[in-house]
Parts: C-alpha cells; sequence; structure tokens
C-alpha cells in the first residue's frame, strides 16, 4: 500500500537490531484518520469473509483494531499480557516470545468473549517473528473460533514470521512488506 509506505519512509527511523520506530503515527501518537486509510485497505480484502470479532494483542495493536472494526461493524477483543484482578474466570493462554523486549510473556484472553462462533480477522501492526499471530492464533484454535487471515500493518519480510506462517496455511496480508532496512542505507519493500 503505497500510502503506507510513503509514510513510513517519510517518519520512520531505523534503529539498529533491525527494529523500526513508527511512533510518530503508529505507535505513540495515532494517526486516527491515517488507521482508517489502512482499516478500508483491510475491508477490502477481508470484506466479504463473515468477519465478526477483531483479535489483537494488548497494547500497540488496539488502536488499529478499533479502527478497523468499526468498518466490519464487529466489536475488539485484546489478548492481555498480565493477569489482572479483572480478568476472570477460564481465559486461554499463548506464550510469546517478544522480539523488541527480548524475553518470553504469556497472553491471555477470556473465555467468556472468544467462541466457535466466532470469525476472526487478526489485526496487528508489526510482524517480525510471527510470535504474536502464533499466540493469537492458538487462542483462537483453543476456543474453537475459525480464523479468516490476519491483517499486518508493516511486516518485516527480511524476518522469518510472515513466510512460515503462510506456509502453514494462515492468510497473511501485510499492507507494507520491508525487505530490507539499515539505519545508513535506509528501506527498501517488496515488490
Ligand atoms: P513478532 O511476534 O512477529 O516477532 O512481532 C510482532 C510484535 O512485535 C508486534 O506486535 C510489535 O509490537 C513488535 N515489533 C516487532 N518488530 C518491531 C519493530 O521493528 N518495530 C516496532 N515498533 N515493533 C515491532
Amino acid at each position: 500500500m503505497k500510502l503506507l509506505e510513503d509514510r513510513i519512509l517519510k517518519d520512520g527511523v531505523v534503529l539498529s537490531g533491525g527494529v523500526l520506530k513508527v511512533d510518530g503515527f503508529l505507535n505513540h501518537r495515532l494517526d486516527v484518520p491515517f488507521f482508517d486509510e489502512l482499516a478500508k485497505e483491510f475491508y477490502r480484502l477481508f470484506g466479504n469473509s463473515d468477519v465478526n470479532k477483531i483479535l489483537t494483542v494488548e497494547a500497540s495493536g488496539i488502536g488499529l483494531a478499533c479502527i478497523t472494526a468499526l468498518r466490519f461493524g464487529c466489536p475488539v477483543v485484546f489478548a492481555k499480557k498480565s493477569r489482572t484482578k479483572n480478568v476472570t474466570g477460564g481465559i486461554y493462554t499463548a506464550p510469546v516470545f517478544s522480539f523488541t523486549h527480548g524475553e518470553p510473556y504469556e497472553i491471555m484472553v477470556s473465555e467468556a468473549y472468544l467462541g466457535p462462533s466466532d470469525r476472526v480477522l487478526i489485526i496487528d501492526d508489526f510482524l517480525a517473528m510471527g510470535e504474536a499471530l502464533r499466540g493469537l492464533r492458538k487462542i483462537c484454535e483453543d476456543a474453537g473460533a475459525y480464523v479468516v487471515g490476519a491483517g499486518i500493518a508493516i511486516e518485516k519480510a527480511f524476518q522469518p514470521g510472515g513466510k512460515s506462517l503462510r506456509e502453514s496455511g494462515l492468510r497473511v496480508e501485510s499492507l507494507a512488506r520491508i525487505e530490507s532496512m539499515d539505519p545508513e542505507k535506509g528501506i527498501t519493500f517488496c515488490r
């Protein structure tokens, strides 16, 4: 999606260690009208898949998931990363290894909010190693929910997550796919 690629080139900062900082519009300051442009594209891609639930993981996926949910007219469920007191009753859990923090954590969704009648679109800001997506997919499987696919804003295609998830049969649609990035040489996109 050219709009997103141009925005990444304009506002993204490539850090060492393969991390792209997009705090100016996606991860810290949220450009909500811009999110709606991404949401429209997700709707164009998945609008005929009878999605009735959007699933993401806190925190950075929530904003984009909510604007996308407005297009689909369905609720958002976000997986929590810590077991707060207000998570009561049964929960689905999955282990996830965080690329940005370099350590594992557990994600969880209450059994009350996901089940066999759900057709789930997973939305997230980034796809890198695929850990977050794998965890969300496991939670859907445990809940008996059907995953129609995953809508990702930025895929770092030089990392293996997207390839292995597609090979495993998941429909993954990424709006910008980064082929390479380097603090000095800049960013190139997959064509
Ligand atoms: P994965 O589980 O696919 O390795 O990584 C996905 C998650 O890690 C995303 O939800 C995102 O929060 C974070 N992430 C991975 N790589 C980057 C990156 O280069 N920049 C930013 N801002 N977040 C990233």
